[in-house]
């Protein structure tokens, strides 16, 4: 008897190629200038990369150990003291990942249970539903409305109920490249300090926030942080998306808990960048000036398409600006955004895949991560439009 795909039942029957999987092909196929998914088009610091060829040439080759080498846990335990003045126990809390997706994969794995509900703010960026999907738990969402995508706190107090295991949260905000205040973080504190519900939070652009605001980390606040995972990526900070690195930090328990799950998702990650990323993590110059570094291509790209029929409101964090369309037609984003990479060769993100039920606001995300000469040609096609 040969194998029988009818008997196959998809455990995410609804879901589908990823947006930057899609955008990427199709930026390829028409030789098209890519803004679509985040990643930069420069190098990353050539000290860092003679780093990893240094590890690898001393022979740091084999498995690391589970959580991450010590080194480099203390480096960013050292990292939290500096930036947030908070501690993090190096060998106790904090474990070295494959990227912020594992880490988000794995805490979800972790923490909840069938028929848990997890709170998410739409637009999400896509990793969060399918892990909890899997795990048989239900993603119940707060719409955050354009062009502030600010949150309605009154709105994340009604959903929370019995049921409620998990809030997941995103400052700087990919899609939306906005931030949250300190008040934001003080009403989500105020909310989940008498309950037992986990915060992820998702910092993964902690270094690129502008016009001279504070990162606001969960762990600046103590009802926070007794309760977060926190989830950060060196591939965002140090220009490496493709090596897929990262970390999380949580309390002890919670993290004793991660590392059960952690063992057998990975066991271990990639031990020549961790010898590297300990080394280069030691000197702050090499992550205090990425903010302003993205600033100017910011600055650079939102006067370059001045003139333009684009509106926007000038991103405040990540590196992703959105622009809004409805000054130039009434397609739909995807049908808009598909348009602009086919027929004037520039691809970037329609916001709608990242909310509930399709919700268009003629939204679509640029990524700026660009060398000027990209983001020059990228300018001119939008002032063309
Ligand atoms: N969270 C957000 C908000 C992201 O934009 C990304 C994209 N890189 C990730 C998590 C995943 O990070 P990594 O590439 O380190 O897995
Ligand atoms: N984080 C990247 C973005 O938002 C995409 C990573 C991916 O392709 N999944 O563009």
């Amino acid at each position: 008897m040969s194998f029988n795909n009818s008997s196959l039942v998809s455990k995410l029957p609804d879901v589908k190629t990823t947006i930057f999987t899609v955008m990427g092909k199709l930026a390829n196929d028409y030789n098209a200038i890519n803004l679509s998914q985040g990643f930069p088009d420069f190098a990353s610091d050539p000290k860092l990369i003679s780093l990893v060829a240094q590890a690898m040439s001393n022979g740091q080759n084999q498995y690391a150990p589970m959580q991450g080498i010590i080194e480099l846990r203390e480096s960013l335990a050292e990292k939290f003291d500096n930036l947030y003045g908070t501690s993090y126990h190096p060998e106790k809390e904090i474990t070295i990942t494959a990227g912020a997706t594992q880490a988000i994969f794995t805490i979800i794995a972790t923490f909840i249970h069938e028929d848990d509900e997890v709170i998410i703010f739409k637009p999400a960026y896509d990793c969060y539903e399918p892990a909890i999907e899997l795990m048989k738990g239900n993603s119940v969402f707060v719409q955050l409305e354009a062009p502030h995508f600010g949150v309605d706190w009154n709105a994340v107090q009604q959903l929370i109920n019995a049921k409620t295991k998990m809030i997941i949260i995103n400052t700087p905000h990919n899609p939306s490249g906005t931030t949250w205040s300190k008040e934001d973080m003080l009403q989500l504190e105020e909310l989940v300090k008498d309950t037992n519900i986990i915060v992820l939070s998702d910092e993964v652009y902690e270094h690129i926030v502008f016009d001279d605001q504070q990162h606001q980390s969960a762990c600046l606040f103590p009802r926070l942080k007794e309760r977060s995972f926190i989830c950060a990526s060196f591939g965002k900070t140090f220009h490496n998306t493709g090596w897929k690195m990262g970390y999380c930090v949580a309390p002890a328990e919670l993290m004793h808990e991660f590392r059960k799950v952690h063992q057998f998702n990975v066991f271990c990650v990639n031990h020549p960048m961790q010898v590297a990323l300990a080394t280069y993590l030691k000197d702050p110059n090499n992550y205090q000036h990425i903010s302003s570094f993205y600033q100017e291509k910011r600055d650079f790209f939102l006067k370059a398409i001045q003139g333009s029929r684009f509106s926007c409101t000038p991103s405040t964090g990540t590196y992703f600006q959105v622009l809004d369309y409805v000054a130039i037609t009434d397609e739909n984003d995807i049908d808009f955004s598909k348009r602009l990479v086919t027929k004037n060769k520039l691809a970037s993100i329609p916001l709608s895949v990242f909310n509930p039920e399709g919700k268009n606001d003629t939204l679509l995300r640029f990524c700026f991560a660009k060398k000027k000469e990209t983001l020059e040609k990228a300018a001119e096609i939008i002032c063309n439009i």
